[in-house]
């Protein structure tokens, strides 16, 4: 047959070239299928360790994921791809300020606790919610829910996920780490275990030592929170202490009562203050700072409290001080006017000429003894002096020598009677006698006595001795009588003494 030009050309080669071009195109298929398959993993594992870094990123990369769990459509995919490239382009550098996407991680942790699920759940939610104010807030959360679990259960999903998603968990760890404010005990193990999470260790290991690390540091913030509670609570009594010392002595005391008041409310806001932020705080290093500054603050507060205080203590002070001086000049001024006026009551009352009462206070005394014998029923006896012949002394010997002589008799008459008894110069050459609680006749004894020294006495003029006498009147108080009435019977008796040759002493 002219048909095949050679016997290569036979229908049996034509088959086997056939079946060999077969063979190739399928190896080819496959050769594609296998590098489709590798690019469809590799733009998943991309997209998964992308994933969190950028929250506007992120619908892109789970739409692509999506477009290639159905293998590539290569249209779809271009344009995905070409809307991702510009999203990624537009990306202003705001991952590190934006929160981290922790889905995996804690799938991660949900596969690893399952007895812990429903509560890791919660958690994830509020951290999607944006409720941790950074890292470290999460470390915490999660080793509050991990504390009593910390043997994780690894199950096939648990390793399947860690397979497939190891890197990512990994970088997402490791960018926990680099965020979280590790205490500065904390942060070298946080570093190897970065460093360990780096160097692709296995996930399981580097997770526990992970937890283990994190409830060692929630243990050291738990110490650190005591610690800071009890130094907050001395701190409080300090500032109480000082409080009441700084309250002192206040002589400006309702003006003062008002600033002290404004100053515990400071100092109590203060307070306050420092215990919202360390209830609120981790460290215990920037709570101290916080607290010195606040304490710079309270210690400024008092010290311009004391000041001013001071300053009014001062002024108040000068102001007592002038007050003080003004009631001394008082005092001196009273005492002054009080010996002014006890001068003039004495002038008032009393003769200069003698010293004695005068008939003034004679008459006052009289009433008052009346009104004691009234009452009681006692004795008075009243006796009236007068000196015999004193005209002839003034004209004798002069009136200055009448002067001394009646000096004299005013003398010798206040010595010789007793303390209770009260004597005046009545007017003249007139003196008046009152005897409480005596009786008349011992009453007469005693005039009579007195009369006998009296002339008895040396009285001496003009260096001559003269001689003088007096006759004396005397009554007793009887019922109903007043001051003229005991007078009149007095000088009655008096008279007769005069009249009947005078030197005598006579009753009435
Ligand atoms: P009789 O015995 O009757 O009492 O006579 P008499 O001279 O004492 O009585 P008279 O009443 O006549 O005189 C009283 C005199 O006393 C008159 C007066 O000058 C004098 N006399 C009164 N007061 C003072 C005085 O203060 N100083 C002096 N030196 N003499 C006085
Ligand atoms: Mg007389
Ligand atoms: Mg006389």
């Amino acid at each position: 047959m002219s048909f095949f030009k050679n016997k290569d050309d036979t229908p049996v080669k034509w088959k086997e070239k056939y079946f060999d071009s077969l063979d190739s195109q399928e190896k080819l298929e496959k050769e594609y299928k296998t590098n489709q398959d590798l690019l469809c993993k590799t733009i998943i594992r991309f997209a998964l360790a992308v994933k969190g870094f950028d929250k506007t990123l992120d619908p892109h990369l789970d739409r692509i994921r999506d477009l290639l769990k159905t293998g590539i459509k290569s249209q779809q995919l271009r344009t995905e791809l070409e809307v991702f490239s510009n999203a990624l382009m537009a990306m202003e550098d705001h991952a590190t300020s934006s929160q981290l996407d922790a889905t995996l991680l804690f799938d991660y942790l949900q596969a690893h606790f399952p007895s812990r699920l429903t509560e890791l759940q919660k958690l994830g939610k509020r951290y999607e919610a944006r409720e941790f104010s950074n890292p470290q807030r999460l470390f915490l959360a999660l080793a509050e829910i991990l504390e009593n679990d910390t043997q994780p259960e690894t199950d096939d999903f648990a390793d399947e996920l860690a397979l497939a998603d190891t890197k990512a968990i990994s970088q997402q760890l490791i960018r926990l780490l680099e965020n979280a404010d590790l205490p500065f005990e904390f942060v070298e193990e946080g570093n190897n275990l970065k460093l360990r999470l780096q160097n692709g260790q296995s996930l399981g290991p580097v997770f526990e030592d992970a937890v283990n690390l994190l409830l060692t540091i929630k243990q050291h913030l738990q110490l650190e929170q005591q610690e800071m509670a009890d130094f907050l609570s001395t701190l409080t009594e300090e500032l109480a202490e000082l409080g009441l010392i700084s309250a002192g002595v206040n002589i400006a005391a309702e003006d003062a009562e008002k600033k002290r008041t404004s100053l515990d409310q400071d100092l109590a806001a203060q307070m306050t203050d420092l215990q919202k932020k360390s209830a609120n705080a981790t460290q215990l290093e920037p709570l101290k700072q916080l607290v010195s500054i606040r304490l710079q603050g309270i210690n400024q507060q008092l010290q311009s409290y004391a000041e001013q205080e001071q300053f009014e203590r001062e002024k108040t002070q000068k102001e007592l001080r002038t007050l003080l001086q003004k009631i001394r000049e008082m005092e001196t001024e009273t005492t002054e006017l009080q010996s002014r006026l006890e001068a003039a009551q004495s002038r008032a009352t009393r003769d200069p000429l003698t010293n004695l009462p005068n008939r003034l206070a004679f008459e006052e005394r009289l009433t008052d003894e009346i009104a004691h014998a009234h009452r009681y029923g006692t004795s008075l006896v009243l006796a009236v002096w007068d000196i015999d012949f004193f005209k002839n002394i003034n004209d004798t010997y002069g009136h200055k020598s009448g002067d001394k002589a009646l000096m004299v008799i005013a003398k010798l008459l206040s010595k010789h009677c007793r303390e209770a008894d009260f004597v005046a110069r009545f007017g003249g050459e007139e003196f008046v006698m009152l005897l409480p609680e005596t009786t008349l006749p011992s009453a007469l004894k005693v005039a009579d006595k007195l009369r006998e020294t009296i002339e008895k006495s040396s009285f001496h003029a003009n260096g001559e001795r003269i001689s003088i006498t007096l006759s004396c009147g005397i009554t007793q108080y009887v019922k109903g009588d007043d001051n003229e009435s005991i007078f009149i019977r007095a000088d009655g008796a008096l008279y007769q003494a005069k009249q009947n040759g005078r030197n005598q002493c006579l009753s009435a």
